[in-house]
């Protein structure tokens, strides 16, 4: 594994502790109701894996895709949608769960979209929150691990489609890697 460039940043023990708080939580809120959650591809595909199992409820599964990055660290506040879902929201209990807020852009459009097609209730859930990064006035209901600034790989998350299979999360400054 090429590691120029890479800072370990949150272990996989910390952020599983930080995955079983948030099925802790979630689990509590929605005590006796039935839950689909909303997968953001891909960038969220292990943290989503991981907490639907930490979360002592009924859930149905559901995927969607978004593109809101070229190939760079800085957003574009351009939201692709690329694949959407395949069940109905209407009148059910819905959780978006994401990698990583960053603008803002991303969530707060999937957000305003699946909103017009009528939940009975909507939520976002996300395993980092950059809060330095904010140019919306999103908030996530739910957040693992918030930090200040900086691009961050691993754990699903990528730098140009790579990285996403790394099991901790790493500080990643591209001029340093070859
Ligand atoms: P936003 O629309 O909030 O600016 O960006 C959200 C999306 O951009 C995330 O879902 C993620 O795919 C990507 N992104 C934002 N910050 C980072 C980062 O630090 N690392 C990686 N790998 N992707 C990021
Ligand atoms: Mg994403
Ligand atoms: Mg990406």
């Amino acid at each position: 594994m090429p590691t120029q460039g890479l800072e370990k940043s949150y272990s996989r023990e910390h952020i599983a502790r930080q995955v079983q708080r948030l099925g802790e939580e979630i689990s509590r809120d929605y005590a006796g109701e039935e839950l689909l959650v909303v997968c953001v591809l891909k960038g969220a595909f292990l943290f989503f894996a991981d907490l639907v199992r930490a979360i002592s409820l009924p859930v149905n599964v559901d995927f969607v895709r978004v593109a809101s990055y070229g190939p760079h660290t800085q957003t574009t506040g351009l939201v692709e949608f690329r694949k959407d879902l395949e069940m109905s929201v209407t009148g059910r209990h819905v959780l978006i769960i994401d990698d990583i807020l960053d603008s803002g852009f991303t969530l707060e459009a999937l957000y305003q979209k699946l909103a017009g097609r009528k939940p009975e209730s909507l939520k976002t859930c996300v395993l980092l929150d950059k809060r330095q990064a904010r140019q919306t006035a999103f908030e996530a209901d739910y957040v693992g691990i918030s930090f200040d600034s900086g691009f961050v790989v691993g754990y699903g998350l990528d730098y140009q489609e790579s990285f996403r299979s790394l099991a901790d999360i790493y500080l990643f400054d591209p001029a340093q890697s070859v």
